[in-house]
């Protein structure tokens, strides 16, 4: 299986450059922020629960999107391998994934982590913040909320994958085609050792 855990901060391209990726390798994708923001449209109790953190830009309790992860993997036996995005977001989280990946006799293949200059990233998020009219990509406090919190609480992730000889830096600047070269061309080399 090639399970990939997409990394970066608020407004680094994950979520496009999953949709591309998951067209190339047949990978299902999974984002806790589009489980969480479909939770909260379906109004459920989980969903309530999440939304009071997602306002204010912090993160919703661990076990909260462990378990959503954890019924997806059930739910998709046999694919030939997952996008995580957007998750893990903290080393307790990686540290969960990894466990219930082995339950299923599998591990994370590669961390590849997007990396964007703040500057930039507010710019981007404003931007979709206008376009799609998400609220939390629409008030600068809460998006350098969400860049700090990034920075404590996910960015510590990076070494976790790190020591198990897991995680490629790929320049998340620039054109979405050329990014999206760096991650396929980092996947492909990845396959090639496999
Ligand atoms: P995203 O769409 O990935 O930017 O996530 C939007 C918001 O959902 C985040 O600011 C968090 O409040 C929440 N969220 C998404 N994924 C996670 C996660 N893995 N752990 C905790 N909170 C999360």
């Amino acid at each position: 299986m090639l399970n990939i855990v997409l990394f970066g901060p608020p407004g680094a391209g994950k979520g496009t450059q999953s949709e591309r990726l998951i067209e190339k390798y047949g990978l299902v994708h999974l984002s806790t922020g589009d489980l969480l923001r479909a939770e909260i449209a379906a109004r459920t109790e989980l969903g309530i629960r999440a939304a009071h953190k997602m306002d204010r830009g912090e993160l919703v309790p661990d076990e909260i999107v462990i378990g959503m992860i954890r019924s997806k993997l059930r739910l998709n036996p046999e694919s030939k391998g997952f996008i995580f995005d957007g998750f893990p977001r903290t080393v307790a989280q990686a540290q969960a994934l990894d466990a219930l990946l082995l339950e299923f006799d599998t591990s994370i293949s590669v961390m590849l982590a997007l990396e964007v200059e703040e500057e930039e990233l507010v710019e981007r998020l404003l931007h979709r913040g206008a376009v799609s009219g998400r609220a939390d990509d629409q008030d600068v406090s809460i998006i350098e909320n969400r860049i700090h919190v990034y920075n404590t609480k996910t960015a510590p992730i990076i070494e976790y994958y790190a020591a198990q000889g897991k995680h490629i830096e790929i320049p998340g600047s620039g054109q979405i085609e050329a990014i999206f070269s760096r991650l396929a061309a980092a996947v492909d080399s990845l396959c090639e050792v496999e």
